[in-house]
């Protein structure tokens, strides 16, 4: 067993000022204030003192770090780029795939699940968000406009069996023909439907959100933006109850002020954090190529050299967090809980991850108090401790 005492401890519904927590076999144990809990004889104790320890951090939307993306489905890149992602405290992923020749999609979704099953922590893979391809393209961003199709039961199926039904999320475009079939579909495998590279009307989303549909793909951006007379995708995300937003935070893709805007406008439970990192996360400044374009990586921002189009990001989470708290001014269990909590919640995986209560995976992050990650735990193993 291993016990951290005495630090801060954010589950992120209480914030329990002195407390401790106890680790044994990948689970939590015991969680609560420090006074009230004894520490069993023979644990390895860590001493928590002006520390912060929170559940892991669990990425929804995420390509890449290091030079490397999940479509090339090896274990060597796969661990190169959790190892990147892990030390930044996100302890789960759903890798993101974007939109690929057909071929390419169904080779990549087989291999993927294969190839994190032999990294070096296969249980931080929590299935597939396949960003594409029915998406629109007028809102296509860097998605190639050869790989973008029409929705298709009939493609969603092969995906679907040729991922080992792995495909937990997906992003499409629900104004396109035939969409609301496929979101039919999909709400069936229980798969989580966003919208997102969408020119959807305010009508077309409600309708999509009847079907199944309940999540806002990096909202504000790839959308119809707001109008007085037609609200259109984004008043959709903003105005509609049942959806839950997810954004990025770097400061480029979306002004602070939009990101208060939505927070306002959202339940607390309903926004949720991702970095949409690149392969070019991680990387010095220079000039890359990425997903076939070439791209500048400058100032914390990637954008394509030929149109000047934001192309991901370069983000991490514990970043995330951080600009999270600056923009919005907002509490640090309100930002925990939406990297944390929100995305388990949309995942439906609340009992299991993204909360520290006991019978939960040992999954943490342990930050000092501006916010800088020392150490992360990982089902119950320490991998990273930096001083
Ligand atoms: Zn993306």
């Amino acid at each position: 067993m291993q016990a951290f005492v005495n630090a801060r401890i954010i589950t992120p519904f209480e914030d329990i000022v002195q407390g401790t927590i106890i680790i044994e076999d990948q689970k939590i144990r015991e969680i609560g204030p420090s006074n009230k809990i004894a520490v069993p004889p023979n644990t390895k104790i860590y001493d928590g003192i002006n520390k912060i320890i929170c559940p892991g951090f669990i990425d929804i939307h995420v390509h890449g770090a290091k030079g490397h993306d999940f479509t090339e489905a090896t274990p060597a890149a796969i661990n190169q780029i959790i190892d990147f992602h892990m030390a930044h405290g996100t302890t789960s992923f759903l890798p993101t795939l974007i939109s690929m020749p057909e071929h390419d999609a169904v080779t990549a979704l087989e291999q993927l699940p294969q190839a994190w099953s032999k990294t070096s922590f296969p249980s931080s893979f929590l299935g597939i968000h396949l960003e594409g391809p029915f998406l629109n393209p007028v809102y296509k961003g860097v998605h190639n406009s050869q790989a973008l199709c029409l929705p298709s039961v009939e493609k969603i199926k092969t995906f679907f069996d040729h991922s080992a039904k792995t495909i937990k999320m997906i992003t499409l475009a629900p104004e396109l023909p035939n969409s609301i079939k496929v979101i039919q579909w999909l709400k069936r495998q229980k798969v989580v439907i966003s919208m997102g590279h969408s020119d959807a009307t305010y009508q077309q989303v409600k309708e999509a959100v009847q079907n199944g549909l309940q999540h806002s793909t990096h909202t504000f951006n790839a959308m119809r933006g707001l109008h007085h007379r037609e609200p259109g995708a984004l008043g959709a995300a903003l105005n509609i109850k049942q959806i839950s937003a997810d954004i990025i935070i770097d400061g480029w893709h979306v002004h602070p002020t939009m990101i208060q805007i939505l927070c306002r406008q959202k339940e607390k439970k309903k926004v949720i954090l991702i970095t949409d990192a690149g392969s070019v996360c991680g990387l010095a400044n220079g000039d890359y190529t990425l997903w076939g374009s070439k791209v500048r990586l400058d100032e914390d921002k990637v954008f394509t050299l030929d149109s000047g189009k934001l192309a991901g990001s370069v983000m991490t989470m514990e970043q995330t967090i951080r600009n999270f708290k600056q923009f919005t001014q907002c509490s640090l269990t309100r930002a925990i809980q939406m990297a944390t909590y929100n995305p388990a919640a949309l995942l439906g995986i609340e009992n299991q991850k993204g909360q520290l209560l006991p019978g939960n995976d040992a999954d943490l992050v342990i930050m000092d108090k501006n916010f800088h990650i020392t150490a992360v735990v990982t089902h119950g193993k320490i991998i990273t401790i930096k001083t």
